[in-house]
C-alpha cells in the first residue's frame, strides 16, 4: 500500500489549495480527483473582485467587468463595478499546476469510495472504480469533495455531527452570440430563482455565461423560462452552446470539521457563500487545511486534538461572517424580491450601501459590507429588527457558536 502524509479528496479549488499549502510545508501529498479533469465541465466562470491573487490566474481571465446592474421587481440599479470573470475549468487546472509545482501528486479519474479506518481514526482512503479498488495510507486525509458527493455525506455523518445538507440549486448556459458587453447583470425573483438569482456575465467574444441558483428543484426549467419571459436584450439572438447543473450547500459551516485523522474543506463543509462565489473562501480554508495538516504531523499529533488548530483558524476569520450572511439571507427570503427592490431603492440615494451591495456580490469584505448595511436604520427595518440584531451581534464575535 503506497503511504503519503497528506491525501487530499477532490482537485476543486479548496483541495488544490490545501495540496498545494500542504506540500510547501514540506509534506509528502496526493491529490485524487475523481473526474477524468480538473475544471471538470460542471464548472464554469466566476466573478472574482479586482484583489484577487494578483494576476498570476491571468490565463483563466475572459472578461472585466465594468459595471453591476441589479433588478428586483421592476426596480433597476446600475453602478460601476470592477473585478474579472475567470474561466474556471481553466482556473482550476492553474490551481493543480501550483499544487504539482509545490510537489504535491495528482492522480485523476480516481474516486475515493471511503475512508480507510483503523482503531477508529482515519488512516487512508479507498479508491473504487469498476474492477479497480486500492488502499492507500495517509497521516491525515483532507476531504475537499464538494457538496452532494457520497465522501462528504460520509464525513457528516461520522464525524460532523449529521444534519441535513439544506442546498441551493443551480443551473447555468453559456451563450454564444450574446452583444458584447462587460456587464453583470443580477435579477431577484421570488418566482423564478426564490432564494437565489440570475446572472448574465460577460464572458468576452459574444460569449456569455447565463445561470440561475434557488431553492426550487428544476432551476434549468425556471432559466428557459426566465428567458422566455424576460428576454434580456443581450442574449435576444443568442443561443445555449452548453450547460451544467449543480448545488451547493446553504445551511451554517459545518461542525465539527476535523475528526481522528481527518479534516473537511470548502463546500464538503459548507464553507460557502450566500451571495457570491464561495471559491476565494474555499481557497483560503483549503490553505488553513494543509497547513494544519502538516503541522499536526510534525508534532507528533494527528488526532482532531491535533488538527483542531484548522478549525480554530476558519472559525475566528469566517464562522461569525458566514453565519450573519445566512441569516441576512433567511430575513430577506420571504418577499425576497419586494425586499430586494427596497434596497435597490435606498441603494439609488447612499453610495455606501450600493458599494456593500457590490461587496456583497462579489464576496469582497463581506463581514464589512454586512456591517455597514445593518448599521443603516432602513436596512434593519427591512430585515427585522431583532434579526438585524443578531447579524450585528454575530459580526462583532458576540454568540457565534450558539
Ligand atoms: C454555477 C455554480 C454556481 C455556484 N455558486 C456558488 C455560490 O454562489 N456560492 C458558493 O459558495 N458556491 C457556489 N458554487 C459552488 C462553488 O463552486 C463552491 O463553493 C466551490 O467550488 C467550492 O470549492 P470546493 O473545492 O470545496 O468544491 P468543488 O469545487 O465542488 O470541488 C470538489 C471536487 O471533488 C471531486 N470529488 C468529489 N467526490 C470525490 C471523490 N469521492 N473522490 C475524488 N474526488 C471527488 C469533484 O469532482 C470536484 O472536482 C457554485 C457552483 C456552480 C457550478
Amino acid at each position: 500500500m503506497e503511504h503519503y502524509d497528506v491525501v487530499v479528496v477532490g482537485a476543486g479549488p479548496a483541495g488544490c489549495s490545501a495540496a498545494r499549502k500542504a506540500a510547501e510545508e514540506g509534506g509528502k501529498v496526493l491529490l485524487l480527483e475523481l473526474q477524468p479533469q480538473i475544471g471538470g465541465p460542471t464548472k464554469s466562470a466566476v466573478w472574482v473582485p479586482e484583489n484577487f491573487p494578483g494576476r498570476e490566474f491571468a490565463l483563466a481571465e475572459v472578461s472585466e467587468v465594468s459595471s453591476l446592474h441589479l433588478h428586483a421587481a421592476g426596480e433597476e440599479l446600475a453602478f460601476s463595478a470592477g473585478g474579472r470573470i475567470l474561466n474556471r475549468q481553466v482556473l482550476e487546472k492553474l490551481l493543480a499546476a501550483r499544487a504539482a509545482e509545490a510537489g504535491a501528486e495528482i492522480w485523476l479519474g480516481s474516486p475515493v469510495k471511503e475512508f480507510l479506518m483503523e482503531e477508529g481514526r482515519v488512516r487512508g482512503v479507498v479508491l473504487e472504480s469498476g474492477d479497480w479498488r486500492e488502499k492507500v495510507g495517509s497521516e491525515v486525509v483532507i476531504d475537499a469533495s464538494g457538496s452532494g458527493w457520497e465522501l462528504s455525506g460520509i464525513f457528516r455523518r461520522r464525524f460532523g455531527g449529521w444534519k441535513r445538507e439544506e442546498v441551493m440549486f443551480l443551473s447555468e448556459y453559456t451563450m454564444a452570440n450574446a452583444l458584447p458587453r462587460k456587464e453583470v447583470e443580477i435579477w431577484f425573483n421570488s418566482y423564478f430563482a426564490p432564494g437565489g438569482k440570475i446572472w448574465i456575465y460577460p464572458l468576452g467574444d459574444g460569449f456569455a455565461q447565463f445561470g440561475i441558483s434557488g431553492l426550487r428543484l428544476h432551476p434549468e426549467a425556471a432559466l428557459d423560462e426566465f428567458l422566455g419571459v424576460e428576454n434580456p436584450r443581450r442574449l435576444g439572438r443568442s443561443v445555449p452552446v452548453a450547460s451544467s447543473r449543480g448545488q451547493f450547500p446553504i445551511e451554517d459551516p459545518l461542525l465539527p470539521s476535523c475528526g481522528d485523522g481527518v479534516l473537511s474543506v470548502g463546500a464538503a463543509s459548507s464553507q460557502t457563500r450566500i451571495f457570491s462565489s464561495g471559491l476565494p473562501l474555499a481557497m483560503e480554508c483549503g490553505e488553513m487545511a494543509g497547513e494544519a495538516a502538516v503541522n499536526g504531523i510534525t508534532e507528533g499529533d494527528t488526532s482532531r486534538e491535533g488538527l483542531l488548530p484548522y478549525e480554530r483558524r476558519w472559525k475566528a476569520k469566517f464562522l461569525g461572517e458566514l453565519r450573519a450572511e445566512r441569516l441576512v439571507h433567511r430575513s430577506l427570503s420571504v418577499a425576497w424580491d419586494r425586499k430586494f427592490k427596497e434596497l435597490l431603492t435606498l441603494a439609488r440615494e447612499d453610495a455606501e450601501l450600493r458599494r456593500s451591495l457590490l461587496r456583497l456580490m462579489q464576496g469582497e469584505e463581506v463581514g464589512r459590507a454586512l456591517m455597514m448595511m445593518v448599521e443603516r436604520e432602513e436596512v434593519r427595518e427591512i430585515l427585522g429588527e431583532e434579526r438585524a440584531g443578531r447579524v450585528k451581534a454575530l459580526l462583532r464575535g458576540e454568540g457565534v457558536e450558539e
